[in-house]
């Protein structure tokens, strides 16, 4: 059988009415043991990396998106908006293509990555630069959908974070049971909530032992969950946590503590060391922001953090093909050679 997307596959938990669909069928990523990571680092524990930039339009955000986009489809809506650092403009505009329903998005100004922007604009949607940060965005794009007609898709629409608790049912399915830890990046903070609340779920029902102490990691330039106050300007290569005013800031602060875990910081330097890493050992491209979980588990087990034996999920929230500029800037440059076998060899190491 095809495998039909989110909505229909987890239709209990999203319900809609079926002719509302709108799907590219995302979800079913891949969880993958890491070897290269524990090897590295020395980590005692047993690493699994969650995949989402394998999603279709290369991010954790189409989980969201199909069901904000199909419940929007329900209403009779014929447009929607959001503002984004990036990778919910990319995915709100290829859900609204599909939909044949109009998107804008409000990005800030020389913000987000050349890649997530291409597809904004690739799939048609009215693309505004606005001179000011993604907080500011948010805030014009809140007073926008106020108006009839329009609705807001950002993770403050409660179906965003309905769909992306799909991935914890997913990894619950793939491991048996809930990790011990849940690793994972923290930017306007709706999918951690998210992951806690698709994981409370199964263990609800019985279909987990236990829920996992949920871990989650801001840029060091942009921490206000972490500092406790909202940061004006927030600076990070990370640009998907680039975010000063998290819209879901309570009730991530009420799942760290609830679930035994934490909100902490990590340097750029970390997260582009993590980022090489990763890619490097274990083959997987993610963008700057999905490796701030990885810098940050790496920073926990270099503090003795964990015991040993531990199951532990990262994830890993978008590709990196999104923003290649990153990659290019930390590798060495290509060598440039006549095109003659002997020129090749001269510069070529085993
Ligand atoms: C949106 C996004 C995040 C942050 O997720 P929040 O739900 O806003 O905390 C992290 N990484 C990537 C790649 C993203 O697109």
């Amino acid at each position: 059988m095809l495998y039909p997307g989110l909505i229909r596959q987890y239709r209990t938990y999203l319900p809609v009415a079926e002719e509302a669909v709108v799907t590219l069928h995302e979800g079913r990523t891949p969880l993958f043991e890491s070897k290269g990571l524990v090897k590295k680092f020395n980590l005692p524990i047993q690493l699994y990396l969650k995949l989402e930039g394998l999603n279709p339009t290369g991010s954790f955000k189409d989980r969201g998106m199909t069901y904000a986009v199909s419940k929007a489809v329900e209403m009779g809506t014929k447009a929607i908006i959001c503002a984004s650092t990036g990778n919910t403009s990319a995915s709100a505009a290829a859900y609204a293509a599909r939909a044949g329903i109009a998107a804008m998005v409000v990005v800030p100004e020389g913000k987000i990555a050349l890649g997530k922007l291409s597809q904004a604009q690739i799939h048609g949607a009215q693309v505004f630069q606005v001179k000011g940060n993604f907080d500011e965005a948010l805030a014009v794009v809140k007073k926008i959908s106020e108006q009839d007609g329009i609705i807001l898709v950002n993770s403050i629409n409660p179906h965003r974070l309905l769909g992306q608790q799909t991935a914890a049912f997913e990894i619950v399915e793939d491991l048996g049971d809930a990790p011990d830890y849940h690793f994972i990046p923290v930017g306007n903070a709706g999918n951690i909530v998210a992951y806690y609340r698709g994981y409370t779920r199964y263990f609800e029902e019985g279909k987990a032992k236990q829920k996992p102490k949920m871990c989650g990691f801001q840029a060091a330039g942009s921490a206000p969950i972490v500092l406790n106050k909202i940061i004006e300007h927030p600076e990070t290569v990370a640009s998907a946590i680039r975010i000063g005013n998290p819209a879901n800031w309570q009730p991530a602060k009420e799942v760290a503590k609830e679930s035994g875990g934490f909100i902490d910081k990590v340097e750029d330097e970390e997260i582009l060391a993590a980022y090489e890493a990763v890619a490097q050992v274990d083959g997987f491209f993610c963008e700057p922001a999905s490796a701030a979980s990885i810098a940050g588990l790496i920073k926990k087990a270099k503090e003795g953090f964990f015991k040993g034996g531990e199951k532990v999920v990262c994830t890993l929230t978008g590709h990196g093909l999104k923003d290649p500029d990153q990659a290019i800037a930390l590798s060495p440059k290509p060598h440039v050679v006549e095109a003659r076998v002997e020129a090749v060899l001269e510069k070529l190491k085993w």
